[in-house]
């Protein structure tokens, strides 16, 4: 199936990388948001990312312009119907992205796919709540997408080959490289990664390290480009929370309880970089441990 429109549901830090990275692949975009603020800040940051392309030689001026101007912004989400693909990337939180589907679907195209930038709620459940479970799967970006290669293709139990082979597609038109995944908690990347972080997070709970001593041993003694502490600020201390307990409630094993020192952290609203401080601080000239 061709996809020529997609819709994109959410225009936070995911969803507008996901929108940059479809109009500069050649697609139409509609990007949603139940916040105007959202929307412009997301079209604000898509802009200044290209622009920076553009400075670096990676991008024309021409095929800048051309691509913003294949990005509308709505806030009605009935308006997602005339697409061909959904990418849904709001908030991680399961109720709020089964009322999305539930809102969305009497508005689709019979032969819409419908696709979630979940990084661990079950594929299978958020689909079996629609009306085309075969037509729906996991369409998985990592953070930063215009920058990172990879794309997460997650099959739910009921998707069909077409849909499977339509967004791989898809992924191959944005020059990004899919790994495909089966349908159980976070899925591949975050299976292995956030336990990582919240091990991290024990550590400097436990005061076997500072903030700036993880972060510095993880870099230098592993080769990480960034520490854990500074990766989970950068992917947001409420998704980080939320995948830990898809994890630790879907495959109910005490392994995965989430530290009580990230829960304090996301009580605190102290989300990390979007909201200006996590483990560190952003809001001087450099950051700052805040532990
Ligand atoms: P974010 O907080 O930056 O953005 C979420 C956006 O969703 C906000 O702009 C919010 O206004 C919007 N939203 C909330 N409810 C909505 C609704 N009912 N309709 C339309 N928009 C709504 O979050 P994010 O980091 O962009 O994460 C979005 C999704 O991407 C999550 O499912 C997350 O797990 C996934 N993801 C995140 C990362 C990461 O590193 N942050 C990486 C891969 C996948």
């Amino acid at each position: 199936m061709e996809i020529r429109k997609v819709g994109v549901v959410g225009a936070g830090q995911m969803g507008n990388g996901i929108a940059h990275v479809m109009a500069a692949a050649g697609f139409d975009v509609l990007l949603n948001d139940i916040s105007e603020e959202a929307l412009e800040k997301g079209l604000a940051t898509i802009t200044k990312n290209m622009q920076r392309g553009v400075d670096r030689g990676k991008m024309d001026q021409a095929d800048m312009d051309a691509a913003l101007a294949r990005i509308a912004t709505t806030q009605k989400l009935p308006d997602l119907g005339e697409t061909d693909l959904v990418i849904e990337s709001a908030t991680e939180r399961e109720t709020v992205k089964q009322a999305i589907f539930e809102d969305l679907v009497p508005h689709l195209q019979p032969h819409t796919i419908l696709t979630s930038n979940t990084s661990s709620i079950s594929i299978t459940r958020l689909a079996s709540r629609t009306d085309r479970p075969e037509k729906f799967m996991g369409f998985h970006f990592m953070n930063p997408v215009p920058i990172m290669q990879l794309v997460e293709l997650i099959r739910g139990i009921a998707t069909d080959k077409p849909t499977y082979d339509t967004c791989l597609g898809v992924v191959e038109k944005l020059g990004k490289t899919a790994a495909s995944s089966e349908d159980f908690p976070a899925f591949i990347v975050n299976r292995i990664l956030m336990p990582m972080i919240n091990e991290a997070v024990y550590t400097l709970y436990e005061g076997v390290g500072g903030v700036t001593s993880i972060d510095t041993s993880m870099k230098l003694g592993t080769n990480h480009p960034m520490g854990p502490l500074e990766l989970a600020d950068f992917i947001g201390l409420d998704t980080c929370l939320a995948i830990m307990n898809v994890l630790h409630d879907g495959l109910a094993d005490t392994k995965y309880r989430p530290c009580p020192l990230l829960t304090k952290y996301v009580e605190a609203g102290w989300l990390g970089r979007k909201t200006g401080r996590g483990f560190y601080d952003y809001r001087g000239e450099t950051p700052v441990p805040t532990r």
